[in-house]
């Protein structure tokens, strides 16, 4: 499986329209301006791949990238609702809980945090909200390039010493979508994932 191949397939308002899953998902969330639209981009290879979900109208929604045949990369709505009128927040919840509660090809978490400040109080309750899902999560502690190696390396310490209590099994590790660090052990991680899922649910709908 090639990430970089990643192709923009579709977006979903309606949880109920989920599309029929054929490959194992991947899903990428974070709070507005973490870097996720950038990593995603990184990962995928190309420069405006995730801006798709920037555009007017679609930062509410879930858009699935298509990777070859072998998997999905899916951009979820990003998080952070001070001063967001009530609704979008109840329909986060419904849209974004939906999937990751209840999508049997979903295969994994990417949650982007900003290495800068990582594990804001934010960030903390999402991790609070998704660790009843028992999904596996990897952190990309993002904008790494921001940060002097010393201090990049501190704070990952304290990001997987912290991740211990708040989200026991979770991993994590600097990013940089500018530098492209990061971006081998980012891709083993979304490989891995896909490859056990494949292994554990053999290709079927849902
Ligand atoms: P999103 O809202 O989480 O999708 O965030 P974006 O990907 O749009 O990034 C938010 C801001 O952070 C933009 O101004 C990006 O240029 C900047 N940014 C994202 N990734 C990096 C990075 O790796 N390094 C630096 N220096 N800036 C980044």
């Amino acid at each position: 499986m090639r990430i970089e191949n990643a192709r923009y397939v579709l977006s979903v308002h309606d949880p109920r329209k989920l599309p029929r899953a054929s490959a194992p998902e991947v899903a990428f969330i974070g709070r507005s301006n973490a870097g996720k639209s950038s990593a995603l981009n990184a990962l995928a290879g190309r420069r405006r791949l995730a801006f798709v979900s920037k555009t007017p109208g679609r930062t509410q929604l879930i858009n699935f990238f298509a990777v070859d045949d072998d998997a999905f990369l899916v951009d979820l709505p990003g998080y952070g609702f001070a001063g967001v009128p009530r609704e979008v927040r109840a329909h986060w919840d419904v849209l974004v809980g939906e999937y990751v509660f209840h999508r049997e090809a979903l295969a994994g978490v990417v949650v982007v945090m900003d290495s800068r400040h990582p594990l804001t109080p934010q960030d903390e309750r999402l991790l609070d909200w998704l660790l009843p899902s028992g999904r596996s999560v990897h952190i990309l502690l993002s904008k790494a390039d921001k940060l002097s190696a010393q201090a990049g390396l501190r704070t990952l310490a304290q990001v997987r010493a912290a991740l211990s209590r708040v989200y026991p099994g979770a991993t994590a590790q600097l990013f940089s979508s500018l530098k492209r660090t990061g971006m081998a052990e980012a891709q083993a991680c979304i490989e891995a994932w896909v490859a056990a899922h494949k292994q554990k649910a053999p290709a079927k709908g849902e």
